[in-house]
């Protein structure tokens, strides 16, 4: 598979000119950027810099957070959407990715919570359809169920593709899917509609619940066995989009990281 940089994979040392360019110094032909990034550039100006650099746009991260304390918060979320939504198609992005959010603040309601991200979709829907850009839902790794995303498991997510239906599919993030014992079963489930493959790694110990992700071939996650799954499932993209959220990494040079990125996707992913 191909190399996509997940731009907050570097956050720390480049913003979305940099790593345009960083994608060009080391061969890269994919790239995934954050809405942070890409607003501080320009959406208009980042798209014709990411076309003119030939690059495959395999996601934009990311859409989501719908459930709110109150109807302003859940409209508002919903507004943004849209805002994502415009933004994915004009940067050509092949998913938009969804981070569906975690319980109000204070709420102890976990169904309620679902059922707004649930609303939350239904009401994007259209636009994302008018679009052309695909709502890719991504589970989370249930520690992160409070606070960023009650869509736990795969088998969830295809749950909610399979009644949201067509202009649906998954993000399936290697760090986020791999405990589940269910796994095998729900990535031939989930076929075709596997819009992104996200890699990195779990470390062993794991210090922190965001920011302490391996690169591939650094943790316990048997990434090969999971790429042959997804692969097998129909998966078609070709590329395994690079998101490492960590402290250690943001440290490093980014123009060491990239190489070894590239490396590691020859060899453990
Ligand atoms: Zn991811």
């Amino acid at each position: 598979m191909h190399l996509s940089l997940n731009t907050v994979t570097v956050k720390e040392r480049w913003g979305l000119a940099d790593c345009i360019e960083g994608c060009a110094r080391h061969g890269i032909t994919g790239i995934a950027p954050w809405r942070d990034v890409l607003q501080a550039m320009g959406v208009d100006a980042a798209a014709k810099r990411i076309r003119d650099a030939g690059l495959v746009v395999t996601g934009l991260c990311r859409g989501g957070m719908f459930p709110a304390a109150d109807a302003a918060g859940r409209a508002a979320a919903i507004e943004d959407n849209r805002r994502a939504i415009h933004e994915a198609h004009t940067i050509g992005a092949r998913c938009l990715v969804m981070v569906c959010g975690g319980l109000p603040l204070g709420s102890k309601d976990l169904p309620a919570a679902r059922e707004q991200v649930r609303e939350g979709l239904h009401a994007i829907l259209p636009e994302a359809r008018a679009a052309g850009v695909t709502i890719a839902l991504e589970p989370l790794h249930p520690m992160t169920c409070a606070d960023r995303s009650v869509l736990s498991t795969l088998g969830q997510a295809l749950d909610l593709c399979d009644e949201l239906d067509e202009g649906t599919g998954v993000a399936l993030d290697v760090y986020h899917v791999w405990w589940d014992p269910d796994l095998a079963r729900q990535v031939a489930r989930a076929g075709k509609r596997i819009a992104a493959f996200h890699v990195c790694d779990w470390k062993v110990p794991t210090t922190d619940t965001v920011f302490d992700r391996g690169i591939p071939g650094e943790g316990c996650i048997d990434i090969p066995a999971i790429r042959a799954m997804v692969t097998q499932a129909g998966y078609t993209g070709g590329f395994a989009e690079v998101e490492v959220l960590s402290k250690r990494w943001w440290a490093e040079d980014p123009d060491m990281v990239l190489p070894l990125l590239k490396q590691r996707i020859a060899t453990s992913v």
